[in-house]
């Protein structure tokens, strides 16, 4: 009868004097059991009713949990057990960490011990009794667990099963132990975190439901290849669970405000989720209605496919742009659609010239169709919030970009002030609306109702709005090339100013959350705007000199670094830095800081997907502040200003061919010891054969393995069981290496967790180490694609491999820097949880 409930703020209720129904004989069954949308708070009430209301109308359904005492719906674990309140009398209950039973892990508990496991199960029993008629009963890892115990009755099952062995074992227990007295009671975990990677082989009980959350790249659809990683493990999933449930996110779930695409990922989604046999999808979604662009209508969208994923996503997009932009409506049909045109260019390269005035141009055309109609003009003008944001925000990049390009800075016709006189009215507006997230709490009355409104608008006001305004008016148009760089074709150049380097995934400022990223003005920068990063803020890591910038990839492959020491420091104002160069890939990140504060990624968009893996030239610019540091403004406080990052893409380098590799087998080895197996005599202190150091942190340790090895008698096995300093063994006597040759790094690794590494250290005729310069670096050349694969969930990347206990092939190419005379090598754990092991490590020249 086309009766639409699109938000709790907008209902179409067509008028008609009379309703015929036809015969009907209708018979369909959902694909998907349960379909949840969490909102935070979910106390919006607009004039059509409230949360609840907005969801049934919706046809929402949602699962009844059976959910421990002071437990939520889910993370219940320390609703179930906490080792803090046994921890006196009974360590053991808590986790093993660092060689003892502590409770570094806060609530999280052992998995295996006996004692742990019949108390759950006992309280599980009594929720179920107390609560017989609920669809699931709860029982989920707590948020942010990203450890685990690592007791030998642990580890046992880990070493067998992976990281999520152990978990599942515990589940299982608790499976069987429910079953005969509660037959149709089904426990329901996650797939999460610490639990998120696949079993190798066991499964869980058929009374056991897992809720997978594991989502890949949301704007980009799941048979994208950069979300391969995750598909596979979703799949994994599927083979390892009788009964799965999918727990998705709003597309960019966290507070972004920017205009995003998302809507052709969840055509590919709602294809798959069928195929998997899924009984429930829930989907979470942090922010409400505004201020985020067409977040309402993401939802309504997502709430139909889940009832039937048959439907047409843009016919969806279409019906919620009718309903609520009327005349504005194929403007904003070809907004959207523009917008996930260009979903290969999210995030950085999206807010370019081309799509911001597109855009633009699209929103002056929808105000214009709907100029008379107050309603549909106040949704249109909502909806525009987060473009004129993000191009305030890019302004400089845009331009700058366009110009480098061939095209004229006068092309750009988008006025700065018309834009902020849009923006700081529009808060306004939408409050006095009561669209705004009008938290109506049943109980509030209208005093603690307003204050609520107030806080959201304050909140959103200093967080988002009034440093993007700070940040456009202080935008200059054009930023110069440095004259070192004037001679390189634009097309090779990635000039990144302050705005878009402060964001760890360029989205821009996140709602809610005070940042010391976003840029603040500066006059003397040349985007008009820098990133100030105090000597305070990186205390923990000896201060903001030296500054660090790294490459790290989720996959495992070379990474790399280097840093400004304050030596290097040769000037007051921003100087220009040539940091060295990189080689990325469509899986590393570009991180800077000892914190790895700042994070640029993903970096797909500035790669060539015929050849992602190319070597980058990266400058940084910076001026330093503050009496505390080298040419610091005197009066400044103590850090650094970055207000620029530049990446040079260079030719491809010479790569080794399997000719050159096969030559280079049969020359002679040049690294003594790296076969690992003992020697007549080993040292007395390590056990090791002579000729290694060792420097481990503490938790970590050293070892010959006279058992998993991949030749001779032993491998060198790293252990650690916490996250102080990584551990690394270096080879005691430099290998004497030809200045420019190429070298061939050869080793056969293993391990549970990834973070292995290989250092190199160049040395001088005298044995003296050669200043750290970008030119005296060794450059890495990765022959073989080799050790696991890993996805990124949440930013946390979590372990998996690809040829698990056994051992894996490493093949480097070690180009020599022309000063070095001989070369350090040493391998390295860190970060990771869990054992590495080496064997057969072995340099050879590469002769021409
Ligand atoms: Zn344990």
């Amino acid at each position: 009868m086309g009766c639409r409930w699109y938000t709790v703020f907008d209902e179409a209720i067509p008028s008609k004097p009379n309703i015929s129904v036809p015969a009907l004989d209708v018979n369909y069954s959902p694909a998907f059991k349960f379909r949840t949308i969490y909102r935070q708070g979910g106390h919006h009430r607009g004039p059509y009713g409230g949360e609840q209301e907005w969801c049934l109308r919706n046809r929402s359904v949602a699962e009844e949990v059976g959910r421990p005492p002071g437990g939520s719906t889910c993370h219940t674990y320390s609703a179930y057990f906490n080792p803090k309140d046994y921890f006196d009398n009974h360590p053991e209950y808590a986790s093993f960490m660092n060689g003892k039973y502590n409770l570094e892990l806060h609530d999280q508990f052992c998995q295996t011990n006996p004692d742990v496991r019949k108390i759950v199960l006992e309280k599980l029993r009594k929720v179920i009794r107390d609560n017989p008629n609920a669809d699931y009963y709860e029982v989920s890892t707590n948020d942010g667990n990203r450890q685990r115990c690592q007791c030998p009755g642990c580890m046992e099952i880990e070493k067998q099963e992976g990281r999520t062995g152990p978990f599942m074992d515990f589940i299982n227990f608790l499976a069987d132990g429910i079953k005969d007295e509660f037959p149709k009671a089904i426990i329901r975990t996650f797939a999460y975190n610490v639990t998120a990677l696949p079993t190798k082989t066991m499964k869980y009980r058929p009374n056991v439901c897992v809720r997978v959350c594991i989502t890949g790249t949301e704007h980009l659809p799941f048979t994208a290849p950069e979300n391969a990683f995750a598909l596979r493990d979703v799949q994994a999933w599927r083979e390892r669970a009788t009964r799965l449930f999918k727990w998705d996110y709003d597309g960019l779930a966290h507070g972004q405000v920017f205009p995003a695409p998302i809507f052709d990922s969840y055509t590919d989604r709602f294809n798959l989720y069928p195929k998997l046999n899924i009984e429930g999808l829930f989907l979470e979604s942090e922010l409400m209605v505004s201020p985020r662009p067409f977040v309402g209508m993401r939802h309504w969208v997502w709430l139909h496919k889940a009832e039937d994923p048959s439907r047409d996503v843009w016919e969806l997009v279409q019906d919620f742009s009718n309903g609520m932009y009327g005349k504005a409506a194929p403007h904003i049909m070809s907004l959207l659609k523009l917008t996930e045109k260009r979903k290969q260019d999210y995030p950085y390269n999206l807010y370019d010239f081309s799509y911001l005035t597109g855009a633009q141009g699209l929103f002056d055309k929808a105000e214009k169709a709907v100029a008379d109609s107050p309603k549909a003009l106040a949704r249109v003008r909502e909806a525009r919030l987060g473009l004129d944001l993000a191009t305030l925000y890019y302004w400089t990049k845009a331009i700058t970009d366009h110009v480098r390009s061939g095209g004229k800075e006068s092309d750009w016709k988008l006025n700065k002030d018309t834009i902020i006189a849009r923006v700081e009215p529009l808060l306004l507006a939408v409050q006095k609306e009561g669209r705004w997230l009008s938290c109506g709490v049943p109980h509030w009355n209208a005093q603690q109702k307003q204050q609520a409104e107030e806080k959201w608008l304050t909140k959103f006001q200093q967080t988002v709005v009034q440093p993007v305004v700070n940040c456009g008016r202080a935008a200059k148009n054009v930023m110069p090339l440095p004259p070192e760089l004037e001679t390189v074709p634009a097309d090779r150049i990635v000039d990144l100013p302050a705005p878009v380097i402060g964001f760890c995934d360029g989205r821009g400022p996140f709602y809610e959350q005070v940042d010391d990223r976003i840029p603040v003005p500066d006059p003397q920068s040349t985007a008009g705007n820098a990133v100030f990063i105090s000597n305070e803020r990186m205390k923990a890591f000896g201060g903001v000199l030296p500054f660090h910038l790294g490459i790290y990839d989720s996959t495992g492959r070379v990474g790399g670094g280097a840093r400004i020491n304050p030596d290097d420091i040769k000037g007051e104002g921003y100087r220009l830095y040539k940091m060295g160069r990189f080689r990325l890939s469509d899986t590393a990140y570009i991180y800077l800081t000892g914190s790895w504060q700042i994070q640029i990624r993903p970096l797909i968009p500035f790669l060539n997907p015929d050849n992602p893996d190319h070597p980058w030239d990266i400058y940084l610019s910076l001026k330093t502040s503050g009496p505390g540091l080298p040419f610091g403004d005197k009066t400044g406080k103590d850090g650094i200003f970055l207000d620029r990052m530049i990446l040079v893409r260079v030719d491809e380098e010479r790569k080794l061919t399997r000719g050159e590799v096969r030559a280079a087998e049969k020359g002679e080895n040049l690294l003594a010891s790296g076969d690992f197996d003992r020697n007549e005599k080993p040292d007395p202190k390590t056990g090791l054969p002579r000729g290694l150091r060792v420097s481990a942190g503490e938790g970590a340790t050293v070892a010959l393995d006279a058992e998993t090895k991949a030749s001779g008698t032993h491998s060198l096995r790293i252990t650690r069981s916490g996250d102080a300093g990584a551990a690394t063994v270096s080879f005691a006597d430099p290998v004497p290496v030809v200045p420019g040759a190429t070298y061939l790094l050869s080793a056969k690794v293993m391990f549970t967790d990834r973070h292995i590494s290989f250092a190199f250290g160049c040395l001088d005729e005298k044995k003296n180490g050669l200043p750290h310069q970008p030119d005296n670096l060794v450059k890495m050349e990765p022959v073989t694609r080799y050790l696991g694969i890993g996805s990124t969930y949440f930013n946390v990347p979590y372990a998996c491999q690809e040829k698990p206990n056994s051992f894996n092939p490493i093949e480097m190419a070690l180009v020599i820097p022309a000063q070095a005379h001989y070369l350090n090598v040493s391998l390295g754990y860190g970060h990771a949880i869990g054992a590495a092991w080496f064997d057969d490590v072995q340099v050879r020249q590469i002769l021409a």
